[in-house]
């Protein structure tokens, strides 16, 4: 090799070198802007008062709260549906929490309901969470993991986590204008499951599904009967 052929080629290696570094600084920086773009309150514990804030602006059942960077926003499509999902797994909220906090994990929920009936909250409802396999669906939708109380099988879910999971429908659809839950067995009802945007997953489980007919039922009684509380506390039927 001469000696301007050496020369080249360590010429060439400083080149690749300052490229590298120049491109590892710029990844960086980009990585920090998108960071620093995240709305306030998400990826850290919060205080009480700033879970309060939130608390307000979303389910006034929640009892824990941990924000996610997993999610897109604001959402891009009004809410018009719910999503049920579960655990595969009896998680406490806190430990979803620290799951969902992984980034590389790439997957979130709107809200989770645990064993006990506790409702956690990890992306906000003006946010569109990672969770059913579907961009389309979960921009307008509110996703819900359920824990569950067996491993396998059907799935089973506790009734405490059941009930909670009906409250949190009925008080998702009168804040966000949901008339009724329709649920179809399928994509174009307002009442969707995971397993209807994957054929890989068997999301929410046997037990699940097998309520959704009540679920809707349930959920539509209480949100028929609200406007007609509403009309009765206005021509003073009722008592306080
Ligand atoms: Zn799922």
């Amino acid at each position: 090799m001469t000696l301007q052929n050496k020369k080249k080629e360590t010429r060439s290696v400083w080149f690749l070198l300052i490229g590298f570094c120049i491109l590892t600084v710029l990844v960086f920086a980009l990585w920090r802007i998108a960071d620093h773009r995240l709305p306030v309150f998400v990826g850290r514990q919060l205080t009480m008062e700033e879970q309060q804030i939130v608390v307000e602006r979303n389910s006034s059942l929640i009892d824990y709260v941990y924000l996610t960077a997993n999610m897109d926003f604001p959402r891009k499509e009004r809410i018009r549906k719910i999503t049920i999902h579960h655990m595969a797994g009896d998680l406490t909220l806190e430990d979803l929490g620290a799951s969902f906090a992984k980034r590389d994990r790439r997957a979130s929920a709107n809200y989770a309901i645990d064993s006990r009936g506790r409702v956690g909250l990890y992306v906000e409802e003006s946010n569109r969470a990672w969770t059913s396999s579907s961009e389309e669906n979960d921009q307008q939708a509110i996703t819900i993991e359920v824990a569950n109380d067996e491993m396998g099988g059907e799935w089973h879910v506790s009734d405490a986590a059941y009930e909670k999971l009906i409250d949190l429908c009925v008080d998702v659809c009168k804040r966000n204008g949901i008339d009724r839950l329709d649920y179809t067995g399928d994509s174009r009802g307002n009442l969707t499951l995971h397993k209807m945007f994957s054929n890989r997953t068997e999301c929410p489980g046997p037990y699940l599904e097998s309520k959704m007919l009540e679920i809707a039922s349930r959920v539509n009684e209480q949100l028929a009967a609200e406007p007609e509380q509403k009309r009765a506390d206005k021509n003073g039927l009722t008592t306080k």
